[in-house]
């Protein structure tokens, strides 16, 4: 495999996953058609690695390098013989299909093509090309420089060398990556989702969101509660990632609770917008 890495959209996922991988050492291509997102995603690549040298991690000649080693283009068909592809792209199941496709028909033989899927099953996107056997799942998490493990997906027909290189590559991140079979959501999103969901439901009592997070923080020792972790996930993402879920499954329990919809209609995606279940202004 060659050292250089594709990535598929620069949202939240595809900017921290492009970022891993530069500092790396690896080459990187970034493949976002939004202009406004690339220029986005390439201002917040800059900042972090700036960040990282007032930190004293690095020198500049290190931070020039890690700019330098990611590309920026808008087409798929613009990418140069990548050895190895992360697509991130929105969480719509025939966007992906239609991507995995193209992929396919571009990259060379030997690649391997990844999804950054948080719900869609791996078979479902190896079906939409000629090499199953090179398709897996890697579910990094948000955010992807500063968390230390990948849930791996194993497709059915995934071979071992592919998981072999996959794992080998988030090694390569300083990450560990914990291998788990192909279901709709694998094992994290397939119980978060509905934590999330029963937890945005539970606002219909007239308990508000910080008591909510507080209980699972307060009384139960996590980290984060579920209604802020849906924010930082982004809520438009969480509410695609149900719709899949229920779509995949057929079951009745993965349903978008009213609280939950309301904040997406309204355009408040959470920390990216600035609001969400909490406000961050
Ligand atoms: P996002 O909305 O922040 O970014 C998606 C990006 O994909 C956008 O910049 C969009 O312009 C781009 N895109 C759309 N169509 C494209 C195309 N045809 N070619 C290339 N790029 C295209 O979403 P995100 O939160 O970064 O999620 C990306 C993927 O990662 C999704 O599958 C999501 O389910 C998954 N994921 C998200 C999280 C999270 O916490 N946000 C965590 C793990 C996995």
């Amino acid at each position: 495999m060659n050292d250089i890495v594709a990535v598929i959209g620069a949202g939240t996922m595809g900017s921290g996953i492009a970022q891993c991988l530069a500092q790396a050492g690896y080459q990187v291509e970034v493949v976002e058609p939004d202009r406004s997102a690339a220029e986005r995603a390439r201002r917040g690549l800059g900042e972090a690695v700036r960040l990282a040298l007032l930190l004293g991690r690095g020198d500049r000649r290190t931070a020039t390098g890690i700019g330098g080693r990611v590309r920026w283009v808008e087409r798929i068909d613009e990418l140069s013989a990548v050895g190895f592809v992360i697509e991130c792209a929105t969480e719509r199941t025939t966007l992906k299909e239609r991507l995995f496709g193209e992929l396919d028909r571009h990259c060379p033989d030997d690649a391997v093509l990844a999804s950054c899927t948080s719900a869609i099953p791996i078979a479902r996107l190896a079906a939409a090309t000629e090499r199953p056997d090179r398709v897996l799942g890697l579910h990094f998490m948000n955010p992807a420089p500063l968390t230390t493990a990948v849930e791996v997906v194993r497709g059915e027909q995934t071979a071992p060398q592919t998981l072999k290189q996959a794992t080998d590559l988030i090694a390569a991140l300083g990450k560990e990556a914990i291998v788990v079979g192909d279901r709709p959501g694998f094992v994290l999103n397939r119980v978060l989702m509905l934590s999330i969901a029963e937890a945005a439901a539970t606002l219909d009592t007239g308990t508000d969101a910080a008591t909510v997070d507080a209980l699972f923080e307060q009384c139960l020792g996590h980290r984060m509660g579920p209604l802020r972790t849906a924010d930082l996930i982004g809520l438009d993402n969480v509410a695609d990632t149900i719709e899949v879920l229920r779509r995949e499954t057929g079951a009745s329990h993965y349903h978008v609770p009213p609280a939950l919809a309301a904040l997406v209609d309204a355009g408040h995606f959470g920390r990216k917008t600035g609001r969400g279940f909490h406000d961050y202004r």
